[in-house]
């Protein structure tokens, strides 16, 4: 059996990103290590996870991108009030989310085959709590 230093390279990888020769060794590993069998569920979940965040499509609050302008704004100007600062930082947070699960949309959309049918279509997120308006009451 080869060591778990040499299969942990292998345990994040779809199945269908690996030679035949790595998926088989990789399960023979992982079907005798617990340790190994255990990451790689974790790396499954969170790829599953991903997969699931990658079909959400939540329109931002309105006036969402003007709050972001004016943290910008504010941040270059050397604002120190720390509620400001801290909406500043969720703003970019809520960014950085928006950009992340749309280039892993769009790669998943690039790639064939798309998701098992097992997976879920898209979740209902019924009243998806809005992000508070910090900066209104940071003014
Ligand atoms: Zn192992």
């Amino acid at each position: 059996m080869m060591s778990c230093h040499s299969i942990r390279p292998l345990l994040p990888a779809r199945a269908e990103e690996l030679t035949p020769f790595e998926a088989r060794t990789r399960a023979e590993h992982v079907a005798a290590c617990a340790r190994c069998a255990a990451e790689a569920a974790a790396y499954s979940r969170l790829g599953h996870a991903l997969a699931v965040m990658a079909d959400l499509e939540v329109d931002p609050a309105d006036g969402t991108l003007e709050r972001i302008l004016v943290a910008i704004g504010r941040r270059r100007t050397g604002v120190t009030d720390p509620r400001v600062l801290a909406a500043a930082g969720s703003a970019g947070a809520l960014v950085a989310t928006v950009v992340v699960a749309r280039a892993v949309r769009h790669r998943r959309r690039a790639r064939r085959p798309t998701r098992p049918a097992s997976w879920p279509r898209r979740p209902r997120l019924p009243n998806l709590p809005v992000p508070t308006p910090a900066l209104a009451r940071a003014k």
